[in-house]
């Protein structure tokens, strides 16, 4: 698995590429989706070198992990999407690979919210 450092999202965290940032910290940055598919549709994804997932939960530090999570909870609270404000509630997925139909190979998390979602697994 190796990372391509031309991938559109290494060039907006090299700021190559303008982006609508929503909240960033020293680990992860929370931007909104070009191609919105909800109300709220914002990507938040490490400001290390991950593919995928899988790559970063195996290989990213503690500290990046912690951030990664708690800007997640950040943009939720902010977005009032979040349960704990007494929000309706959100999506959150990410693709990976082929099977998965990842377009930009830099790990990212999609979190939708802002209408009903529809059932997704039964
Ligand atoms: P994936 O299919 O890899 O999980 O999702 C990639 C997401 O990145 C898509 O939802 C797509 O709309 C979004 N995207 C692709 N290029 C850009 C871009 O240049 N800026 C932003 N903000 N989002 C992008």
């Amino acid at each position: 698995m190796t990372y391509d450092d031309d991938n559109i999202f290494a060039r907006i965290l090299r700021g190559e590429i303008p982006n609508d940032t929503v909240a960033q910290n020293d680990h992860a940055l929370a931007f909104r989706d070009i191609r919105p598919q909800a109300p709220v549709h914002i990507l938040v994804i490490p400001k290390g070198r991950y593919v995928s997932y899988d790559d970063f939960a195996a290989n990213a530090s503690d500290a990046e992990i912690l951030g990664f999570n708690r800007l997640v909870a950040e943009v939720v609270r902010a977005e009032g999407i979040g349960l704990a404000e007494g929000g309706a509630g959100f999506r959150a997925i990410t693709n990976a690979g082929a099977h998965g139909v990842q377009e930009v190979p830099h790990f990212h998390l999609h979190l939708l919210g802002g209408q009903p979602m529809g059932r997704m697994v039964s």
